[in-house]
């Protein structure tokens, strides 16, 4: 990120609650590297890292960060009313919502963000295996599928621009 770059609320308190919630940078970086390693000769972790940090800069993925790790939380104390109390607590597989909101994320760079996101669902490598590693009394319903999307958008990002696509955001 720039030096000159004012952070704000949002941004800050996303970037906050991730580290906060055991997710750094790095962990995500490496799910980019995960997805874009076979397509990319040189492929660099810092080449994944910028792009993490782009897709992190955008309003809309800041804005699907902050709630989804509120509700997290809150299901994490025991504080959200019933049904919904249960549903995210157990993380009850057809829910649906957080994957829902995580769609908003990986649709920022394009539609391609859509075929990482449902391969890395599926692998669960990394730091995604940890957070969805139950036995830690964590909840993390929301936010599985929020760093699996911002790795999927991340890696669409990175194709977009090794593939020549003149895109500025
Ligand atoms: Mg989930």
């Amino acid at each position: 990120m720039a030096d000159n770059k004012k952070i704000d609320l949002t941004e800050e308190t996303a970037r906050r609650w991730l580290t906060e919630r055991g997710v750094q940078i790095k962990d995500i970086a490496e799910l980019v590297f995960y997805l874009q390693e076979k397509y990319h000769e040189n492929l660099q972790i810092e080449d994944c890292v910028a792009n993490v940090e782009r897709v992190l800069s955008k309003r809309e993925v800041q804005n699907a960060i902050i709630t989804g790790i509120q509700l997290d939380m809150l299901a994490e104390k025991g504080m959200l009313e019933e049904p919904l109390q249960s549903i995210i607590g157990t993380d009850e597989s057809l829910y649906g919502v957080d994957e829902i909101l995580a769609f908003s994320i990986v649709n920022v760079y394009g539609s391609i963000g859509f075929t990482n996101y449902g391969y890395i669902d599926k692998q669960k490598p990394g730091i995604l295996a940890r957070l969805n590693d139950k036995s830690t009394g964590e909840c993390h319903t929301f936010l599985d599928d929020i760093v699996g999307a911002i790795a999927a958008a991340a890696s669409s990002r990175l194709a977009h621009r090794a593939a020549g696509v003149d895109r500025k955001d």
